[in-house]
This record gives structure tokens, sequence and C-alpha cells, in this order.
């Protein structure tokens, strides 16, 4: 079919839940997709943050195809191999003892919403449920992680939301320090807040915040769905501010595009869950275990994604530093960590990334101002200078067009 009228039928059989640009992709190979209409992207979205190791990585694909023709599915009643595999690798590379499957980010933030209540309440009492998380978070869009994502705009329309949460601004120990009750159980955040526009704490504010929930018994949960997985450059971001969660919830890059959520905890939280007290049919089946076990053992093969990620995010950072010298008029802040950056505008954002798209770049933006890259982590320089002279070019234009 052609690529028109596919879109045409996308908007009369789809509900009306997505802005998407007009285009069908239908092959991805590394940093490259390819629309039905054959043309090439280079992809700086990365199915926002999913795609870690770029398109179809080799590994990936053979992973998923033996699994697929020995076991795709089998029950939680039964004990799983590549899931149990896959936990054993987790709980090696992260402070965690335990891990629990789920199939998205928002799972992943309900189990760990369920499991620190139900940790608090059974250690302190029916009074401690509540939980601090930051303005400008996201969480992810059911009613309880809509409720624990700190902005309205994805609130609105869905009320009544689910009681026992208090926001505060983001990188602000103060602020928690005030907030902190003796109802409080847990705080939950974003190493860098991702779909808030790319917004890095300083340095110390993790420690600051672990050194509060110590001194109250109080747990931290870390929502790395977006952070996770080497994006900043370590395994998970919180490794860059020298502090260990409670519980800590993956998702997006996990899989190596296959949908899977996982959260972690230690072996102190995880006691208050037992048999019956959660579950998810297809939370950690063989088919997504195979794909995210042979995605980490790549990620971690030799240290070199990471290191390369590390490198590829600095280079990419202070390209994009030059840039806001350069267009002052348009661009307030170019930020990032590892390959997770955002560039904050004063111009409309959506003209640009159509006008990316145009010239075979995929962008996006969020939190209304700010365009955000995500790329695989095996980048490589000459991709992103194509990408920093068309934002130049499209910039010194921005009027004409
Ligand atoms: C994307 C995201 C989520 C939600 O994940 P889904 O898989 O879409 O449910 C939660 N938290 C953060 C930080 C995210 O970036």
């Amino acid at each position: 079919m052609e690529m028109r009228s596919l879109i045409e039928e996308s908007s009369k059989y789809l509900l009306n839940t997505y802005n998407r640009q007009p285009v069908v992709l239908i092959k991805g190979r590394g940093t490259r997709v390819y629309s039905l209409d054959g043309k090439e992207y280079i992809d700086f979205v990365g199915g926002v943050a999913v795609n870690v190791l770029g398109h179809c990585h080799r590994k990936v694909v053979v992973a998923i195809q033996k699994q697929a023709q020995r076991l795709i599915h089998v029950s939680n009643l039964y004990h799983i191999e590549p899931q149990i595999k896959l936990a054993k690798q987790l709980v090696k590379h992260s402070f965690a003892d335990k891990v629990f499957f789920c199939n998205s980010g928002a799972e992943a933030n309900e189990a760990a919403i369920k499991l620190a209540r139900k940790y608090s309440k059974e250690r302190f009492g029916d009074d401690r449920y509540e939980i601090i998380t930051a303005f400008g978070s996201f969480h992810g869009r059911t009613i309880a992680t809509i409720t624990a994502t700190g902005q309205e705009k994805f609130q609105k329309g869905f009320e009544p939301l689910l009681q026992g949460f208090r926001y505060v601004p983001f990188n602000n120990v103060d602020a928690i320090q005030e907030a902190i009750t003796h109802r409080t159980c847990a705080i939950l955040l974003e190493p860098v807040q991702g779909e808030g526009g790319v917004n890095i704490p300083s340095d110390d504010y993790f420690k600051k915040v672990r050194d509060m929930c110590d001194k109250n018994d109080i747990l931290l949960i870390l929502d790395e769905v977006q952070t996770g997985m080497g994006r900043t450059g370590r395994l998970f971001a919180h490794e860059h501010f020298g502090i260990t969660p409670d519980i800590m919830t993956i998702a997006k890059g996990l899989g190596g595009g296959v949908p899977i959520g996982a959260m972690l905890c230690t072996n102190k939280v995880a006691s208050a869950f037992s048999p019956g007290n959660h579950a998810s049919t297809f939370g950690g089946n063989p088919l997504v275990c195979a794909s995210a076990l042979a995605t980490l053992e790549t990620i971690l093969e030799d240290g070199y994604l990471l290191e390369h990620c590390k490198n590829m995010g600095m280079y990419f950072l202070n390209q994009l530093k030059e840039l806001a010298e350069d267009f002052p008029v348009y661009i307030t802040e170019a930020r990032g960590l590892g390959l997770l950056l955002g560039l904050q505008m004063s111009v409309d954002c959506n003209k640009i990334v159509s006008n990316c798209l145009k010239r075979g770049l995929l962008i996006n933006s969020t939190a209304g101002n700010v365009l955000r890259f995500a790329p695989p982590l095996i980048i490589e320089e000459p991709d992103i200078d194509i990408l920093i002279e068309n934002l130049r070019d499209i910039l010194e234009n921005y009027y004409d067009e």
C-alpha cells in the first residue's frame, strides 16, 4: 500500500492519542531507519531511548529467533530459564538483590509504588503511605503513575487521582526536607528528568536526598526507565552520583526493542512481597527475557559501548553548546548526560522537528520547547555532525521557511 493511504488509514483506525510524524517506518539497521517510500533517516529518537544498540542488532535478532523457535510464552506459575538468567545478570551489575518483571515503565513504577507502600505499612503502620515526587517528572500513564507524575497536563481530565502523593521542585533539597512528614514512605525521582526536558540535577543532590532517606527510614525509588541501560554512559544513571536506591525501575532500553519492564530492589524491601501480592501474565516471558539478556550482554561485553556513549555524549554536548552560543536568540540552553541530550529552545520546536524529518533526521521535542536527542549508543561523530549542520542551516533560515 502507498504511504499516503496507509497514513489515512492510521487516523481512521487508531485512537487519536499521538501527534505522529507523516511517515511510515518499515525497516531499521543500526542508527538508520527507512520509510515505506524508500527514504533513509538517521535516528536521533531511538524509539525514545529504547534502541540503545541501534535497530535490529544481530545478537538481539538471533536471540529472539532462537527463543521464538524454542518457547515463546509460559506462565509465571513455572520457572522460566531466560528470566532467571536475566535477573541474575541485572543483580550482578546493580545494587539490587531481587527483580520483578513486567511489560513497561509505567508498570514497573506501579510495582515500585505498591512495594513501597506495603513495606512501609508493615514496618511503620497504616499512616505511612505518602510518596514525594518532583514537578516536571514523568512516571507513566496509568492512574497511579500520572498521579506520581508532577505535571498537571498529564493528569487533567482523569481525576479523581490517587491519594498519597506530594510534589516538590526537582533538584531542591530543602523542598524535600520540608515535605517529609511521619506519613512519608518513599521519595520517587528520575536521576535525570527525561520527558520533563532533560533536567540534570546538581552533583550533590542525590547524595543529600539519600542522606535524608536514611535519617528518616524513607525509601528512595529511582525511575531509571529512560536513563537506565547505558543511556547516560553508565549502566544506571545513579552511578554518576555515588548513591544507590532501595528500589529502581527500568524499561525502555532493557529489551532491545521488545516490551519489558523491571523493578529491582534490595532484599530488605523485597521481603514485603509474598505470593499473590503482585503479578503480571506476560511479565518476564521467555521471548522478551531472551532479547533483554542479549541486549544486556552486548552492552556490557567489554565496557566498550558505555565508554563510547560517554565520549559521543561529550562530543554531542559540545556541538550543541557551540550551536547555542551561535544562536542565542533561538536556543537558551544545551544540556545532557551521556546520550540523553536536550536543547532548550525559545522558538517553536514542531517546526524544527518537521524540517529535520524532511532532511532525513528523526528528532523529537518534549516539555513544550526542548529538542530531545536519545540516539542509539552506537552513534558516531559524522552522524552527529550531520545533525548539527542541518540544525545550523534550519536556524539560519528559520523565518524564511
Ligand atoms: C517512558 C517513561 C516511563 C513510562 O514508560 P512506559 O513504558 O511508556 O510505560 C516512566 N518513567 C520514565 C522516566 C519514562 O521516561
